[in-house]
């Protein structure tokens, strides 16, 4: 029932996601405005659509991962999108895994649960959506192994839950329209204060001589082990293959870590309590954006801030 699958957003993350589905064997047709983007698709053999609506005539289901919430409610709602005409054409799911705020997550499936479909499929006429942002880096994307966290109906996530497992290593159910991309913002206000913090404790390390491999050595096996310090640690030649070593290019840019931390910021105050290291990392990453490293991986707060190498 979900074999025709529509994928919008072919970036970074996308690309890779897409990738995964074609091997898993999903009929894929796919629309991004990058045209180098959807040229690398269209050489595979996949199908290329000039608008989000088109897309949406050849799929059951169209996940959109896409860079924030104005990106999104463009391709769902703008002249050509996926709600263009006032009716569903076709998708009885849809699937946003951008990382946006839970307002507009829950707004957009509001909109979708009041649209018909234009034409039924079996018993299903009202389509549904999740909000399922991810986590993990553009390595995790490339090997499958990222995790998905859903918000919206429990049954569309179980239908949808194959599709999840080619992408990724795991799919957790969060609860409602929303509860994704909450959970999203929660997970990523961890990241960059523990990025922050570990490049924070390398560079001290450093200055007092010790050196980052040594002290990565020890925190990976202390208490004071994370991802940003065994995965992706910051300091430039301590790991292989991770942006860091490769002059902070590719990865996830301190642009999206910034919007990440706006989000987590405008929550925060909705929710009325003071959340002192949110607004922290989020002046933080504001001014790593504004110093020109927008589009660096957001690791690269270590270089910028502590070893002296932007001077
Ligand atoms: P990206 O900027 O590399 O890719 C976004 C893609 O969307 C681009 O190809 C762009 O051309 C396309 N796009 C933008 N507007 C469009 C539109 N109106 N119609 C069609 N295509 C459009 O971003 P990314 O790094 O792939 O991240 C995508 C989302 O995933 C973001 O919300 C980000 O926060 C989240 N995320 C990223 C990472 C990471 O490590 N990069 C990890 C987890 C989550």
């Amino acid at each position: 029932q979900l074999q025709n699958v529509g994928f919008i957003g072919l970036g970074n993350m996308g690309s890779r996601m897409a990738n995964n589905l074609v091997k898993a064997g999903y009929k894929l047709t796919v629309y991004d405005l990058n045209s180098d983007a959807l040229k690398k698709f269209s050489q595979m053999g996949v199908s290329t659509k000039k608008t989000p609506y088109e897309v949406s005539e050849a799929s059951d289901v169209v996940i959109t991962m896409l860079p924030s919430s104005a990106h999104v409610i463009d391709v769902y709602t703008g002249p050509n999108g996926l709600l263009h005409g006032g009716k569903l054409l076709r998708p009885w799911l849809l699937i946003d895994s951008s990382t946006i705020d839970p307002q507009t997550s829950r707004n957009l499936s509001a909109t979708i649960s009041n649209y018909n479909l234009k034409e039924k499929k079996g018993d299903q006429e009202t389509p549904v959506k999740l909000d399922a942002p991810v986590s993990g880096s553009v390595i995790a994307a490339e090997a499958g192994t990222l995790t998905f966290m859903v918000g919206g109906p429990e049954e569309a996530f179980l239908a949808a839950k194959s599709l999840f497992l080619s992408m990724g290593k795991s799919a957790i159910y969060c609860g409602g329209a929303g509860s994704g991309s909450a959970a999203k913002l929660c997970n990523n206000l961890a990241l960059a204060v523990s990025m922050l913090g570990v490049s924070e404790a390398l560079a001290l390390g450093q200055s007092l001589g010790v050196a980052a491999s040594t002290l990565t050595k020890i925190f990976n096996c202390s208490s004071a082990r994370c991802w940003s310090s065994d995965a992706y640690n910051p300091v430039p030649g301590v790991m292989e293959g991770v942006p860091s070593s490769r002059d902070y290019n590719g990865g996830f840019a301190s642009k999206l870590m910034a919007k990440d931390l706006n989000l987590a910021l405008e929550s925060a105050k909705q929710a009325g309590c003071k959340y002192p290291l949110t607004s922290q990392a989020q002046k933080i990453y504001t001014e790593l954006c504004s110093d020109g490293h927008e589009a660096s991986d957001f690791s690269c707060a270590f270089r910028h801030y502590y070893s002296g190498l932007d001077e």
